[in-house]
């Protein structure tokens, strides 16, 4: 039985450095390429599972060769896959090119990450089972409602990290616990919303702040803010999916809301300390010597 459930994407992202992104029309040589494991659920779980959380992941592969690459990696963090669905067609797919900069272009091919659904009896037993519950915006929306309503149903704590940023159903945000947003999706949510306070629409929120840290907002509880540590940052791909996978297995062992974002501030602190998004998330050993 897993304490932590992600449900979410899987992408595998190919990664081109160049010495300048293309023109239309124009054809560059890479410097360097590589293949990454990453999509912002896969990223979540990973960082579940290294922070010590028995984790499952609830998600949709292609049956294409990043499918299997998808599977074998989860399996190496040993991650309960056995959820996991293999659909016609290709795996989530994302095409980085980067320059000397840290300027992008990004095309993101959603593949089977866009058919995941509906859920099914077997995804709701595990969902029920856990403790907490962790969902992002880069599959089909109704199945995130789906898997929040599930939440709610078996008494599971339900975390969504609202990104890429999208309108939330109130039917959605009623199922929810907690969000975990970063400044822009914050000042989305409040804008289309209407709230002043985003506790009014969920009973605990954590605003991220970058190199700043994270704040957590309880509704009718005073705001406590937790500083970074001052690291040299070389890469913050992945960092809010270490902070919101970091988080929730802190949660699920029965961490109190502050400690468990001081827990995930640090996890976080150390993920942008080396390249990547999977590669460079921390195991717990290390995020409990940086924590002493
Ligand atoms: P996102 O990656 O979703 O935009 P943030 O940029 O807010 O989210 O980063 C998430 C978390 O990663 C922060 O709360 C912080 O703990 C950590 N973090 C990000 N950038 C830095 C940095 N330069 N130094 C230390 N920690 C960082």
């Amino acid at each position: 039985m897993a304490a932590v459930v992600v449900v979410g994407s899987a992408n595998v992202d190919q990664v081109f450095r160049v010495d300048r992104i293309p023109e239309p029309g124009e054809t560059v040589l890479s410097t360097g390429f590589a293949n990454a494991r990453g999509g912002k659920g896969q990223n979540q779980a990973v960082a579940a599972a290294r922070a010590g959380a028995s984790t499952a992941f609830i998600a949709a592969i292609g049956d294409d060769g990043f499918g299997r690459l998808t599977a074998e990696g989860l399996a190496e963090d040993g991650i309960d896959s056995s959820r996991l669905r293999t659909l016609d067609g290709p795996t989530g797919t994302a095409l980085i090119a980067v320059d000397p900069r840290g300027e992008n272009t990004i095309i993101v091919e959603a593949g089977a990450n866009g058919r995941l659904a509906p859920l099914d009896e077997a995804d709701r037993s595990v969902i029920a089972a856990a403790s907490v519950l962790v969902m992002q915006l880069e599959i089909p929306l109704e199945t995130v409602a789906e898997a929040a309503a599930a939440a709610r149903a078996g008494g599971t704590t339900a975390l969504l990290n609202a990104a890429p940023i999208a309108e939330l159903p109130d039917a959605l945000l009623a199922n929810l616990d907690v969000l975990v947003v970063n400044e822009h999706e914050a000042a989305h949510l409040r804008s289309s919303s209407g709230a002043a306070e985003l506790t009014e629409l969920v009973p605990t929120v954590v605003v991220t702040l970058g190199a700043e840290g994270a704040e957590l907002h309880r509704r009718g509880g005073d705001v406590v803010r937790v500083p970074a540590p001052r690291v040299t940052a070389v890469d913050a791909t992945g960092a809010g999916d270490t902070f919101c996978g970091a988080f929730a297995a802190a949660l699920a062992e029965g961490a109190e809301a502050g400690d468990a974002v001081r827990f995930a501030v640090t996890a976080a602190s150390l993920s942008v300390q080396e390249h990547g998004a999977v590669p460079s998330i921390p195991h717990r050993a290390a995020i409990d010597a940086a924590l002493a």
